[in-house]
C-alpha cells in the first residue's frame, strides 16, 4: 500500500540559509583592550569597589560602591558631613 501524501511537501519550505560565518570579522570587533580593573575607592566606606556596580554622591557626583547604596548611602562622606551641618 502506498504511503498517503501528505498536506505539504518539504519544497515548499525555503532553503535552509546560514548566514555567512565570519569569525575574524567577528574577533575584530573584540581586540580592544579591555581595562584590566575598573575598581574606584568609595567615598563613603573607603573600600575598593568596581565602578560599574556603584553610584555616583548625590551632592559632588563622587563613587559611592553598592554596598553603601543599599545600605541607603547617597552621599559621600564630605557631602554628608557637609549636610550634618547645615
Ligand atoms: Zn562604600
Ligand atoms: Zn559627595
Amino acid at each position: 500500500m502506498p504511503f498517503p501524501i501528505p498536506p505539504f511537501r518539504l519544497s515548499a519550505f525555503p532553503p535552509y540559509t546560514l548566514p555567512p560565518f565570519r569569525p575574524s570579522a567577528f574577533n575584530s570587533v573584540m581586540t580592544a583592550p579591555l581595562k584590566e580593573k575598573d575598581a574606584m575607592r568609595c567615598r563613603s566606606c573607603l573600600n575598593e569597589e568596581r565602578a560599574s556596580e556603584g553610584y555616583p554622591c548625590n551632592d559632588c557626583g563622587t563613587f559611592i560602591c553598592l554596598i553603601c547604596t543599599n545600605r541607603g548611602i547617597t552621599l559621600c562622606k564630605t557631602c554628608a558631613e557637609k549636610a550634618k551641618t547645615k
